[in-house]
């Protein structure tokens, strides 16, 4: 069995572990010089657009419901399946996050910049998708579905996931092109963007 309150609480445990995850990249990336950056105001505004849907808004939704221990607005019953699936789902996001993470290394960054000497990775995960970073927000977004039983705070995530993710994966492709040229297009021929074969 698995109840609602505890697949919040995985989905809580979720959200430590991906911090976890990043955080050892984050703090090295200090040291690597930047490249070309073509971030600027906008990606800066879909990160944060991002970040309500994937963190503040779930998390504050999970911290008032368990509080209150009564259904809040938008509740609806908890399927133990959903539960079970939203784990499987959760557990491989993170799993493909850390790989993310270990095969960029320092070509690792939060905003859209290339380092000096960057390297193109084309192997591994990035053999089956070009973006499989955001391939796991994508699960992760999934996975808040199906953790938290309610309209908004489930699928809250897969909302500021498009929005990052739209705004994001041309602009980052048009600056690798800049940076690799025929070797990302080649690259970009091979792959799909974030699911094998379909998209
Ligand atoms: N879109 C990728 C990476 C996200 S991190 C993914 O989803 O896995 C963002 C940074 O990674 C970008 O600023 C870019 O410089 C770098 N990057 C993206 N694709 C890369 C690749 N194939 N090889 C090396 N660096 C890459």
């Amino acid at each position: 069995m698995i109840t609602a309150t505890a697949a919040k609480i995985v989905w809580l445990l979720g959200i430590v572990g991906w911090f976890v995850i990043r955080y050892p990249f984050q703090r090295r990336a200090r040291y690597h010089g930047i490249a070309r950056s073509t971030g600027g105001a906008g990606d800066r505004v879909a990160l944060v657009i991002a970040s309500v849907g994937q963190f503040i808004l779930p998390a504050f939704y999970v911290a008032v419901s368990l509080g209150a221990g009564q259904p809040l607005p938008g509740d609806y019953p908890f399927h133990p399946v959903q539960g079970w699936l939203g784990v499987v789902v959760l557990v491989a996001a993170l799993v493909l996050f850390r790989v993310t993470h270990k095969q960029l290394g320092r070509n690792w960054s939060v905003t859209l910049e290339t380092r000096t000497e960057h390297k193109l990775v084309t192997d591994g995960v990035y053999a089956w998708v070009r973006h499989p970073m955001y391939t796991s927000f994508l699960l992760s977004a999934i996975a808040q579905v199906l953790l938290l039983p309610n309209w908004i705070a489930g699928p809250a995530g897969l909302v500021g996931f498009a929005v990052l993710f739209f705004y994001r994966a041309g602009r980052e492709e048009a600056l690798m092109i800049d940076a690799f040229g025929d070797g990302y297009r080649d690259f970009m021929r091979r792959t799909a963007r974030i699911v094998p074969w379909v998209y």
